[in-house]
């Protein structure tokens, strides 16, 4: 039997206001704050105390909702969905249930086949849980800790219909999600630090029935890549199952990245086991349309329409054009060395920031925003390769040394006497003795080994310590080897 997948993706995004949903906590770093140190009575839960709506997180959310084109309620219900937990010292998270902030949007992605459109069920508001660390020390009872300092942090919900059928649809809906909330400036996309978080829903059936099987939701979806074998792991075993003729439970599943397993947390609630009430402590959440007007009027390009702007305006492959178009920051430094510099070509400025600079970033812990470089200094670099005063090769150790130092091209080449050597007469003395020291060689080539003409070139530029510029000295190669053939008797 051959089956799709049939998945829906729900993304919480913390919106990274100062000071969190409901009480005047700060924000703070989870992966740098000492524990418990942003903490109030309201977030962690003493009795007697009265939530306030953070206007910013709503202006924030409502950025959001209108972004993926939702319709907005006016009017939203904050509800407490109860549940027990140690992360949550209320015993209830307040939540948005049957009247949720915003509903019916949509998100276009591309897939191999073209565009397609995702549809958004509902954005909604709520506050985020304490976090719990269980530490289990080799001689002890196992224990946990407890850090309230995410307690009460805004958070959006957004849940998809189940139009997404494959890992790298989920993947490209996930990503443009998560670049549209950097883009709106909610949040930051940091997902290792768990600011932005996602759970798939998953099923499979029959190739060309219409009917739903029956679902299980992942948990745990910590990277793209994670939530991508995940995925594929659970089209394999719930497959497995059905071949078997065996059911799939309704289940709600952690995935080990380690393992590359999904494993069963706990049989899947349903709503009503949450006891949702409307929130006795908050009144209906009203939205004033100017004040929705207001925001849809200040909301900027959105990464869709900036990709497409620069795939046309700039003549930029797709890929080049998403992957400048993700981060803002990015397209400001595409776009500042391209109108610094008109005559460089657009492709190889883009080529240089999604190769080498990505790379760097890869590997050191600097971003954009914090490299030691400009947009202007890779444009002077670009002239100085352009103008073959330093070939590609030189050019792409040049940058290193930029991006570790912050000094400009053109200091790093006097400074290590990288230029490029173009004058005829010194290539045309290397390639000479190239071709007299190597005398085995040359007679290879001579009979007929025609390939060595490449490890000539090596030796050569090996000789001009790789600043000699590369095609004066394959023109003047190709000549005299060219004579030296005519002159020699053929065998
Ligand atoms: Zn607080």
């Amino acid at each position: 039997m051959q089956y799709e997948a049939v998945i829906g993706l729900e993304v919480h995004a913390e919106l990274q206001t100062k000071s969190k949903m409901f009480c005047g906590c700060p924000v703070v770093d989870a992966t740098k704050a000492e524990p418990n140190t942003a903490v109030c009575p309201v977030c962690s839960g003493m009795p007697g105390v009265l939530p306030v709506v953070n206007k910013k997180a709503v202006e924030y959310a409502l950025r959001v909702a209108l972004a993926l084109n939702c319709q907005v309620a006016r009017t939203s219900i904050f509800a407490r969905k109860n549940y027990f937990y140690p992360d949550l010292p209320k015993g209830y998270q307040i939540s948005q249930y049957e009247q949720p902030l915003a509903e019916n949007g949509e998100l276009i992605i591309d897939t191999p086949q073209g565009e397609k459109t995702i549809r958004i069920r509902r954005v909604h508001m709520e506050e985020d849980t304490g976090k719990l660390t269980h530490v289990i020390p080799e001689e002890d009872e196992p224990y946990s800790l407890v850090d309230l300092n995410r307690s009460g942090v805004s958070l959006l919900e957004i849940v998809s219909e189940p139009d997404l059928s494959t890992p790298d649809e989920v993947t490209s809906y996930a990503s443009g999600l998560r670049d549209i909330v950097r883009t709106l400036g909610v949040n930051s996309g940091d997902m290792e630090k768990g600011v932005i978080r996602f759970e798939a829903n998953v099923s499979i059936r029959p190739v060309g029935y219409k009917e739903l099987g029956t679902r299980v939701e992942i948990k745990n979806l910590n990277t793209f890549r994670g939530m991508e074998r995940a995925i594929r792991y659970e089209f394999q075993r719930q497959s497995a199952l059905l071949d078997a003729g065996l059911p799939v439970i309704q289940e709600t599943l952690g995935w080990d990245e380690t393992l590359g397993v999904t494993y069963s947390q706990r049989g899947k609630e349903e709503a009503h086991d949450y006891r949702y009430f409307p929130e006795p402590d908050l009144p209906p959440l009203l939205v004033e349309k100017e004040w929705i007007d207001k925001i849809r009027s200040q909301l900027p390009e959105l990464p869709r329409a900036r990709m497409l702007r620069l795939q046309q305006k700039y003549a930029l492959p797709i890929d080049e054009a998403r992957m400048l178009s993700a981060d803002l920051n990015i397209l400001q430094f595409f776009e500042t060395c391209a109108q610094l510099d008109p005559t460089l070509s657009p492709k190889t400025i883009a080529n240089w920031i999604c190769g080498q600079l990505f790379a760097w970033f890869n590997i050191s812990d600097e971003s954009i925003t914090t490299t030691k470089i400009q947009a202007q200094d890779l444009v002077e670099l670009l002239n100085l390769t352009q103008s073959n005063r330093i070939n590609q090769t030189t050019a792409k150790s040049v940058l290193e040394v930029m991006l570790l130092t912050g000094k400009h091209a053109a200091t790093i080449i006097a400074e290590q006497n990288l230029e490029q050597v173009s004058d005829q007469v010194e290539i045309e003395e290397m390639v000479m003795r190239v071709l007299v020291e190597n005398p085995d060689q040359m007679s290879a080539y001579l009979n007929g080994k025609e390939t060595l003409e490449n490890w000539f070139f090596g030796q050569i530029m090996r000789l001009a310590g790789g600043k000699a510029n590369p095609s004066i000295i394959k023109n003047i190669l190709n000549e005299k080897l060219k004579k030296l053939k005519s002159a020699s008797p053929s065998k």
